[in-house]
């Protein structure tokens, strides 16, 4: 008599991406004898990083419509919405970030609770530390509370993780009590007092979050914002029609010059037609990452070198109310924008003393009671000191790419291993896949690579 297949699955990481591939792996039907795990530190599975703050003010920079967990059912999360306090008097364009994570974490306890009908999910609320290869092609992930488990697939969904140091090369700095490396740290914020000094590094949808978070508890002081190009996030307009997408014409492009030629084009003709360079922008959203993964390495160099730092704040729009927000503060001399890079953060007792390099070579020093990095993610897996990362990577299982961008894969996220090997039980999703996509971070593209990978895995599995 055959065996029941019962693969083990192990996600290590339950923010959105964890939790949206435990959602798609238990609707595959070769899954159904599967045993999940997921791993998940934090005392609430679901939200992870991004939503887990319990902050109001903090708000989606994306609109309901675009936020389901499953591709196939684009109004979830804005039905889901409808139903909850937040919408008492009308659902919000933006709502809170508490609402999202309320959301994936209903939807995760849903898929923890045993049913006939699909595959169990256990959920360890741990840290994973290490995930050695066996001899019998099974990867034995250990957790930091003790606990083993043999697995079949080990798929990495860790997420963000806080900004590399700003300065160097002393780094004494980065044991004062005024400086912040992870600006998402609970409680982080609420450590500042209403009149002390505070310096932001970085002028990001991370700087508006904690400016707001700061003037919603009251803060009087001014607060200077470092910042290489001084540019905020530009802000949502109100939903416009959209742009017909112009791809065809980019397709055969592998040069960034060539690109913006065209994109330059496009947006000449949207403004002589009164359309704005959103639309035009957003129309370009689903093929972002073949445009990407058709430009050599030095291609994607110089885009990322030149154009970066201006996508990132025309791509990745704030809420109006945020930018009125930020608006009011700047007017009231609350916010001071200082253009250059930060080069030295010097300990001066209760003080930290920074000092700002500018283009013509002239620079200042700025002292603060409080320094808050809100520089970006760190995605660079080559310096990524978290213990399972540490572990794959020193064994030749995990490569970072040339870029410091992420992690490199094959086409479904399976990890391309020092030697150039694509393992055959090492997978990943979410920002690290960004060497892939470039654009590997927000809702939209998350679940669908979710959704992507649970029928990948279900098929490995027929074939075994
Ligand atoms: C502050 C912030 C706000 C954002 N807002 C939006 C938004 O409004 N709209 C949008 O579309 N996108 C937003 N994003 C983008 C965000 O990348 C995605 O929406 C999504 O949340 C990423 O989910 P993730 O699971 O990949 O990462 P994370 O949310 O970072 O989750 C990863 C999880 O992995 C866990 N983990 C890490 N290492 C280990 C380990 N060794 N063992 C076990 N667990 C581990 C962590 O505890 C964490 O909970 C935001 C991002 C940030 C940082």
């Amino acid at each position: 008599m055959t065996q029941p297949i019962r693969p083990v699955i192990t996600v290590v990481g339950g923010g959105f991406s964890g939790t949206a591939l435990v959602l798609q792996l238990r609707q595959q039907p070769a899954l159904r004898e599967a045993e999940i795990h997921l791993i998940e530190p934090r005392e609430v599975p679901g939200p992870g990083l991004a939503y887990s703050a319990r902050r109001p003010e903090y708000l989606l920079n994306v609109r309901p419509a675009a936020l389901s967990l499953y591709p196939e059912t684009p109004s979830h999360f804005a039905d889901w919405l409808k139903t909850q306090p937040e919408s008492a008097a009308g659902a919000p364009d933006f709502a809170p970030r508490t609402a999202y994570g309320r959301y994936l974490h209903q939807e995760l306890s849903g898929a923890l609770a045993p049913t006939a009908a699909a595959p169990r999910v256990l959920w360890h609320n741990s840290r994973a530390l290490t995930a050695p290869l066996l001899p019998s092609g099974q990867r034995n992930v250990l957790l930091a509370d003790g606990t083993e488990l043999m697995s079949d697939y080990v798929v990495l969904a860790l997420g963000n993780f806080p900004p590399p140091p700003p300065a160097g090369p002393d780094h004494r700095y980065l044991h004062h009590p005024g400086y912040h490396a992870d600006p998402w740290a609970t409680g982080n914020i609420r450590r500042i007092g209403p009149d002390d000094s505070v310096l932001l590094i970085g002028s990001g949808l991370t700087a508006v979050d904690v400016l707001l978070a700061l003037h919603h508890d009251g803060h009087r002081a001014p607060v200077a914002v470092v910042a290489r190009h001084g540019r905020w996030p530009s802000a949502h307009g109100p939903g416009a029609a959209p742009y017909p997408s112009f791809y065809p014409e980019l397709a055969a492009e592998t040069t960034v010059t060539g690109v913006l030629a065209i994109f330059k084009r496009h947006l000449r003709a949207a403004v002589a037609q009164g359309i704005g360079w959103q639309p035009v922008l957003d129309s370009l959203r689903p093929n972002l990452g073949q445009i990407w993964a058709a430009w050599p390495l030095a291609e994607q160099r110089r885009f990322l070198r030149h154009l970066a730092g201006l996508w990132a704040v025309t791509r990745h729009r704030s809420p109006p109310q945020n930018a009125e927000a930020l608006a009011r503060l700047t007017a009231a001399g609350l916010v001071q924008l200082r253009l250059g890079t930060v080069r030295e953060i010097v300990p001066d007792g209760p003080l930290l003393r920074v000092r700002i390099g500018q283009k013509d070579g002239v620079g200042e020093w700025l002292t603060a009671r409080h320094v808050v990095c809100c520089a970006g993610p760190l995605l660079d897996y080559g310096r990524i000191a978290d213990p399972l990362v540490m572990s794959l990577r020193d064994k030749g299982f995990l490569a970072p790419d040339p870029l410091g961008l992420g992690m490199l894969t094959d086409p479904h996220g399976a990890l391309r291993g020092a030697d150039g090997r694509i393992s055959t039980t090492l997978f990943t999703l979410g920002p690290s896949r960004r060497p892939a996509y470039f654009e590997s971070t927000a809702v939209p593209e998350l679940r669908q690579q979710a959704a992507e990978l649970a029928r990948e895995l279900a098929r490995r599995v027929t074939m075994k």
